[in-house]
């Protein structure tokens, strides 16, 4: 699942999210004025978001209460040996959850980052195994815990745990209608049957997540309904389906050798951090403002398509992008209005790019994009395309009085080096490419120069 340990709905920067910031920054006593009229339902976040949503989490919170108040009286009673698989799963879940408390805690003073939860671990084993009301005590226990740690807004914390007793509910649903479960009796085709049905189940457990808290994202701002948000990027589905995995694991240890459950127990903890030194390798590649390969990130990935490039013999490009009287932005609407400069230019790169081209940030209001396997005529046109792109944003931002203000018309100076022609090290070719930035600056900007060569003169100049 993508948006969040408790299911997050609302994308960093959507209305009635604390974007950049913890919910619970506030001290003193404003901040205790601020935070007691946030229960007045007048003042709830839930009002800051589109009508449309609020309508979509209403609708949604509704349709699963009435799933599980069904399914709940449907229930049979817990048995005693229910009430012990609840007592150990519950334990587990505390377990991990209090271990994992510091790094949660990190991740809620930082953005746009990925949401590492790893709980269904515990949710879907219960799911698995434990009939409806012990599945909803499992996740209740969870919720409660993570009330404390996450400080949400109350309606993303009450939809997203709905969302999670709906997903329990429903793979326990799925599971039981395709029993009758044959967990530890010896034979091929039984396991692979009961693989297949823990596979569907599975799948049911995570289509729910997806449903609805992709829903909430679907219905939201433009720039949090992307596919990636919506559907949670391949890196986040891959670690749910594990989670989901260990799930499975978590029943099976429990249904043959209780005890062997302390084991998960270590297995989440472990595995969090490990979660957690993946987003922190993915964190130094990335550039902070721009959400695009900072330096290191760049160089790395340039090197390795260098390298490729050479063993192949192709040609590559590098196209270094200087934004115009840059300093004139910020002079003029004062910085932030030069970061969403910045962070627009960015996204327009990548969109306007190849996927296998590699953009980054150099530094400042300088770009870099790498063109591998490229001729010299097509790296003319895509500088030009880039030019074009950024000239014909239509930038809304704020100016220095916070008022709303459009920038426009921004014209872009582009230094191009090619490979092998200007240099074959990276270092070479960022210095080629840079000397094409201020010939293209002494030009008189909004141009696209090719790096100064002796040999033959760019195609098109
Ligand atoms: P030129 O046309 O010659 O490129 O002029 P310029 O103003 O674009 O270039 P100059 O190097 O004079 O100024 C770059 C400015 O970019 C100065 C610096 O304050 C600003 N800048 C650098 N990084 C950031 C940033 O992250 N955010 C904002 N808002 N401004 C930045
Ligand atoms: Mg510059
Ligand atoms: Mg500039």
């Amino acid at each position: 699942m993508h948006p969040g340990p408790d299911g997050d709905p609302a994308a960093p920067g959507e209305p009635g999210v604390p974007a950049g910031a913890p919910a619970n920054t506030t001290s003193g006593p404003l901040a205790t004025a601020r935070v007691r009229h946030a229960y007045r339902p007048r003042n709830w976040a839930l009002w800051r978001r589109r009508p449309v949503q609020v309508a979509f989490m209403l609708v949604a919170e509704a349709v699963a209460v009435a799933i599980l108040a069904v399914s709940f009286a449907r229930s049979p009673i817990p048995s005693g040996n229910d009430w012990i698989n609840f007592a150990i799963l519950a334990a587990g879940a505390t377990v991990h959850i209090q271990l994992t408390q510091r790094q949660e805690e990190r991740r809620r003073n930082r953005t746009k980052t990925v949401l590492i939860d790893l709980t269904a671990v515990w949710t879907f084993s219960a799911a698995m195994i434990l009939p409806v009301p012990l599945i909803l005590s499992v996740i209740a226990v969870i919720r409660l815990q993570h009330w404390f740690i996450a400080r949400r807004p109350a309606h993303n914390f009450i939809f997203s745990s709905i969302t999670h007793g709906l997903a329990g509910a429903l793979a326990h649903l799925t599971y039981t209608a395709l029993g009758p479960h044959l967990l530890g009796r010896p034979g091929w085709g039984d396991f692979l049957r009961e693989f297949g049905t823990i596979v569907v189940t599975g799948a049911i457990y995570e289509a729910i997540q997806i449903a609805y808290v992709g829903g909430v994202l679907l219905l939201g701002t433009p720039a949090g309904r992307t596919v990636r948000n919506v559907l949670g990027s391949p890196a986040d589905n891959m670690l749910e389906a594990i989670t989901i995995g260990l799930g499975a694991v978590t029943a099976i240890l429990l249904a043959a050798v209780p005890p062997m459950v302390a084991v998960m127990a270590v297995v989440t903890v472990v595995f969090n951090r490990l979660a957690e030194l993946d987003q922190l390798q993915n964190d130094v590649r990335t550039d902070p403002k721009t959400g695009i390969l900072n330096m290191r990130g760049w160089s790395e990935s340039a090197e390795r398509a260098l390298e490729r490039t050479a063993r192949s013999g192709d040609q590559l490009a590098l196209l270094m992008v200087d934004l115009d009287h840059f300093k004139w932005i910020n002079d003029t609407y004062g910085h932030p209005a030069g970061d969403d400069v910045l962070r627009t230019v960015a996204q327009t790169l990548d969109e306007v790019t190849r996927p296998s081209d590699l953009v980054g940030r150099f530094g400042g209001e300088e770009f870099l994009v790498l063109l591998p396997d490229i001729d010299e005529e097509a790296t003319w046109d895509a500088a030009e395309r880039i030019r074009i792109a950024i000239a014909k944003l239509h930038m809304v931002t704020t100016d220095k009085r916070g008022d709303p203000a459009t920038i426009a018309d921004r014209t872009t100076s582009i230094g191009v080096a090619r490979h092998p022609r200007h240099g074959d090290t990276l270092e070479r070719l960022l210095q080629s490419a840079d000397a094409a930035v201020y010939l293209a600056k002494e030009n008189g900007r909004d141009q696209v120069c090719f790096a100064p060569d002796t040999v033959t003169p760019p195609a098109g100049r």
